[in-house]
């Protein structure tokens, strides 16, 4: 028999799913809510987890997005190690892997993403490792402590931050990136190379245009890899960052629309009114770019979980964050606003000083600011997703020249 009586049920204990149990209780909300996890673990946050917890510099403690009793105290019941293998839409119920069924009025699917595998041979071996959960951190830290040498497959932001680990703590690393440079389809080649300078003056083997084409391995266990060109290199452990798939099987199953992650409006509803999507795995029409897209980092996370818990209360506006992003890699710390990939920007203006990487970088298409990245510069996300949201023309100079306040920047072009 279907509980429908005002529970709300979240699908994915992580920090969207989270945030969203948070918001509802923030919001007043009095009803049930059920948070469900398949982990063994309470929601913790991923960006630690390839950074600072991998590299020793912060406790297991401070990942998780709340305390143990935090659930109890505010009525959230939420059961980890609980998969859910169905939503049954016509009952309005959840289906659970040890066949119970939940009932719902509102449901809320934050059921994240998982890391692309290797299809390869020698794939399978011990010492090949994927950083998705806090496990595997444990994992990937253990085997960097004992390493002499590791290759990370992928020069993307696990693939980097995995390798700037692997060298704070003295591991010889090489990262084979398939495109010619890392970070080339997020960034473009300008930005790309800034990455690609810091991590060979680190002492990173960086191999670009890499053809990886086997896993090799000595009794069951990594030994090394073997690239197209018949090129061999040893290595004790792999890690692969090879992109992600969003967790959509639930929802295309139960026949909601799916397209490259779970289809939202600007209010992240599904298809379905009575079914909402955040985080990773939605896809969404976001009103201020006028176009859709899937934002898989940390921050969509943490502000799309509430967006979606005050959307099905009723009490939320248009979800129309900009897509936000940050790293910490040896020395450098950047945060990049807006959305501004190969192909959709013509030029790229630099505010600063780049040979010292104390720079702002700003993707322009048609004279307006797409997006911009600071790097070891600080308390300018603001003005600089101002920008963005804006669509000013601008003027070049006056965005180069570090005297010019960014708010002032576009009121010259106007002038
Ligand atoms: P990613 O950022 O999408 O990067 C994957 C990289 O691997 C790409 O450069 C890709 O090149 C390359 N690649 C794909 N197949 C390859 C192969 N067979 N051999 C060599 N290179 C290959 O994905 P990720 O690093 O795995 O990270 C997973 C997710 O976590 C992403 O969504 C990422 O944004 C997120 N994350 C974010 C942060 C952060 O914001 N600081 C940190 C960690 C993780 P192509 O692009 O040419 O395919």
């Amino acid at each position: 028999m279907a509980d429908d009586d005002g529970t709300i049920v979240i699908v994915g204990a992580g920090l969207a799913g989270a945030k969203a149990a948070e918001t509802l209780r923030e919001e007043g909300f009095p009803g049930r809510v059920v948070l469900l996890g398949d982990e063994d673990e309470r929601p913790y946050e991923r960006p630690p987890l390839s950074k600072e917890y991998l590299q020793g510099r912060a406790d297991r403690a401070s990942t998780y997005v709340h305390p143990p009793d935090w659930y109890a105290e505010h009525g959230v019941d939420l059961r980890t190690g609980v998969p859910v293998t169905a939503l049954d839409r016509d009952a309005h119920e959840v289906v659970l892997a040890d066949g119970d069924r939940l009932g719902y009025r509102t449901l809320l699917l934050t059921t994240g993403s998982s890391p692309r595998r290797l299809a390869l041979p020698g794939a399978d071996l011990d010492g090949l490792h994927y950083l998705r959960t806090l496990g595997d951190s444990d994992r990937i830290a253990a085997a960097l402590r004992s390493s002499s040498r590791t290759v990370v497959v992928g020069g993307g932001w696990i693939g980097l931050e995995v390798a700037a680990a692997a060298r704070v703590a003295e591991v010889a690393v090489t990262v084979l990136e398939s495109a010619s440079l890392p970070l080339l389809r997020v960034l473009g080649p300008e930005m790309a190379q800034v990455f690609a300078d810091l991590h060979e003056e680190h002492g990173v083997d960086l191999c670009c245009g890499a053809d990886l084409v086997e896993i090799l391995g000595r009794d069951g266990r990594v030994a090394g890899v073997r690239l197209g060109d018949g090129t061999e290199i040893d290595a004790d452990a792999v890690v692969v960052g090879i992109g992600i798939t969003p967790n959509t099987a639930l929802a295309e199953t139960a026949g909601l629309e799916v397209d490259d992650g779970v289809v939202v409006d600007e209010s992240l509803c599904t298809s379905d009114p009575d079914i909402h999507a955040a985080g990773d795995v939605a896809r969404i029409w976001h009103p201020a770019l006028g176009r859709r897209l899937r934002v898989e980092h940390w921050a969509n996370a943490l502000n799309g979980g509430p967006a979606a818990a005050r959307a099905m209360l009723g009490t939320g506006s248009a979800y129309d964050r900009l897509p936000y992003f940050f790293t910490d890699q040896y020395d450098l710390g950047m945060e990049y606003s807006g959305d501004a990939a190969p192909g959709q920007y013509d030029e790229v203006v630099v505010r600063g000083d780049l040979s010292a990487r104390e720079f702002v970088a700003f993707w322009l298409a048609d004279g307006r600011v797409r997006a911009g990245m600071n790097v070891n510069v600080w308390d300018v996300t603001g003005p600089i997703g101002d920008l963005v949201r804006s669509g000013a023309p601008v003027d070049r100079a006056r965005l180069a020249d570090p005297s010019v306040p960014l708010p002032e920047v576009p009121t010259a072009a106007a002038r």
